[in-house]
């Protein structure tokens, strides 16, 4: 297994054996798969959407199944089973629509067409046959930013599912939960490709439940990148904030290629 998508991370680089939040090798390996599973559903949905087919049981069950790769959120091999197997079942009844409406699929992902295995343990061997994490991309500095942004998208998909369920949703979130997951299997992007603004922001709830979305963007409009960080930080303290307050900016320029804050 390889894991580093929280701060609790062994060593500071990657829990390998087990979590230390207690993740398990096999659910490491369901987690990866489901994603994989999720990705090749996203790349239907994206061809779906285009089409004007827009499903939100699809678009709620994706929001919940990223969730549930989250950290600590879901540890329970047979949940992951049903997941995998939904996934993909989701995926093929939702390209026989694509190509009912006179839509394709066109895509050599091998998300696209991932086959579950018939029990748990063939899972989880597929799971840990993906070797998720490095496969993402070669170039470290690609695969970092796509780490970044799936572990990004899966703390957006936990507030997306929370608000589903206070009955908020929001169409244009769903679509680009889709889009970053397909875009996550393409091996053909450039570090500008990557990124739609230039700067990634992910932070947790002791900023953003005292600082509003709007007020983030403008701190990150009006101040350089070493200034976000303390300047954040400070307005939720003066908030009240009690919470632990964790940021991390990171900026991709064609000149510096990458350089973080935290
Ligand atoms: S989520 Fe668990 S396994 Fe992953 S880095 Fe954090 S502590 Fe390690």
């Amino acid at each position: 297994m390889f894991c580093n998508q929280c701060e609790q991370t062994a060593q500071g680089t990657g829990c390998e054996k087990i979590g230390v939040c207690g993740k398990t090798e096999d659910v490491s390996a369901l987690q990866d798969l489901l994603t994989h599973a999720l990705q090749g559903l996203a790349i239907v949905a994206l061809e779906a959407r285009n089409l004007g087919i827009v499903d939100n049981g699809i678009d709620r069950f994706s929001a919940q199944a990223t969730f549930s790769c989250l950290t600590n959120v879901d540890f329970d091999p047979a949940r992951f089973d049903g997941w995998i197997r939904e996934t993909v079942q989701l995926r093929n009844d939702l390209k026989a629509r694509v190509e009912a409406a006179g839509g394709s699929v066109t895509n050599d992902a091998a998300a696209l067409s991932f086959i579950p295995a018939p029990d748990l343990a063939g899972l989880e061997a597929q799971g840990a046959a993906l070797n998720f994490i490095s496969s993402l991309d070669e170039n470290e500095d690609l695969r970092s930013l796509k780490q970044i942004a799936l572990y990004g998208l899966r703390g957006l998909a936990a507030y997306v599912d929370h608000a589903a369920i206070l009955g908020q949703q929001d169409d244009e979130v769903f679509a680009f939960i889709h889009e970053i997951l397909a875009t996550l299997t393409r091996k053909d992007l450039g570090v500008d490709d990557l990124v739609a603004g230039d700067v990634f922001l992910i932070c947790s709830d002791g900023l953003s439940d005292l600082v509003q979305d709007d007020e983030i963007q403008e701190t990150l409009l009006t101040r350089s990148l070493e200034q976000v960080c303390g300047d954040l930080v400070r307005l939720a303290l003066r908030r009240g904030g009690n919470d632990n307050v964790t940021i991390i900016a990171a900026e991709v320029t064609e000149a510096a290629m990458h350089r973080q804050a935290a």
